[in-house]
């Protein structure tokens, strides 16, 4: 009888190292799978394992967080481990790299043009091929990694002008078309800082199915233009921040392809072909026949 209780007591032993060798493997996962650094006061980027960048803005009575990534890993904890203030969650586009994680929020603000794209692309299988395609790795699908609670996420609508008062600091939304009909970036008005999701990338992508003819994104890089005086640095949600001079240099790229002046050259991707051309920092692959 002893050397049977004996057993038991070795194997509840093995049993319960394996479960918490389990849980510690999986929380280093989920935590390794985000970067966080600190870029201005209040000011984070995660980065989404190379992937994309999302942010958080804190004010002195709320916080905004700019774009949901892929949703492959727990993004509402390493967000609650950065502000412990209320969270506003807004998308710049519907795209799966940066609405990708919405499904673990109650709420989150973007155009109602791209609704339609974001509801599509909030499913597993979704943001498991988003996932792979993107960082090339292992990404793990939902089922492997988070799980934490699932909203039915309300989508609620914001247009040009609206600002988000986050007590001390105001973030008013800009309608940037182009990339994708519904494109928004959201500029902190007090720091001069202008968060623009994959409308001022070093490569911008016009090829895609949604995207705009490239005539009307020019007229969004246009009012930019215009607008430079407002904002001093461009925190895009690929790549690493830039002087909002950039937006010069795109500018001359999207008039160059217009008027034939600047070389195209082929250009692949996971995505579709295209073809590209380059003035400048400013890369823009576009589709010829949606110009
Ligand atoms: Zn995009």
């Amino acid at each position: 009888m002893k050397i049977r209780i004996n057993t038991m007591k070795k194997t509840l032993t093995i049993i319960c190292l394996l479960l918490i060798c389990q849980f510690l493997v999986r929380a280093q996962e989920s935590s390794s799978w985000f970067s966080v650094k600190e870029l201005r006061p209040q000011v984070w980027v995660i980065g989404d394992h190379g992937a994309d960048n999302m942010y958080v803005i804190e004010g002195s009575d709320s916080a905004l967080l700019v774009d949901t990534g892929l949703g492959a890993a727990d993004l509402l904890a390493c967000v609650k481990k950065i502000t412990s203030k209320p969270l506003i969650v807004v998308n710049t586009h519907g795209h799966p790299d940066h609405s990708g994680a919405n499904y673990q929020f109650e709420k989150v603000y973007m155009h109602p043009a791209d609704f339609e794209a974001a509801r599509s692309y909030n499913t597993p299988e979704a943001r498991s091929g988003a996932s792979r395609s993107m960082t090339g790795d292992a990404a793990p699908g939902e089922e492997e990694k988070f799980k934490g609670e699932i909203h039915n996420t309300k989508l609620m609508a914001v247009h040009e002008g609206t600002i988000f008062h986050l007590g001390g600091r105001n973030i008013r939304v800009m309608e940037t078309p182009g990339h994708t009909p519904g494109s928004l970036c959201f500029l902190d008005v007090e720091n001069k800082l202008f968060f623009s999701g994959d409308n001022n990338n070093g490569l911008v992508w016009l090829f895609l199915g949604n995207c705009l003819p490239l005539n009307k994104y020019l007229v969004t890089l246009q009012k930019q233009e215009s607008r430079l005086y407002e904002f001093t640095t461009l925190l895009p949600g690929h790549g690493p921040e830039m002087s909002s001079q950039f937006v010069k240099d795109q500018v001359k790229c999207v008039q160059g392809i217009l008027d034939g002046s600047l070389e195209r050259k082929p250009y692949q991707s996971f995505a579709g072909n295209a073809m590209i051309a380059t003035f400048g920092k400013a890369s823009v692959a576009f589709n010829p026949d949606n110009l």
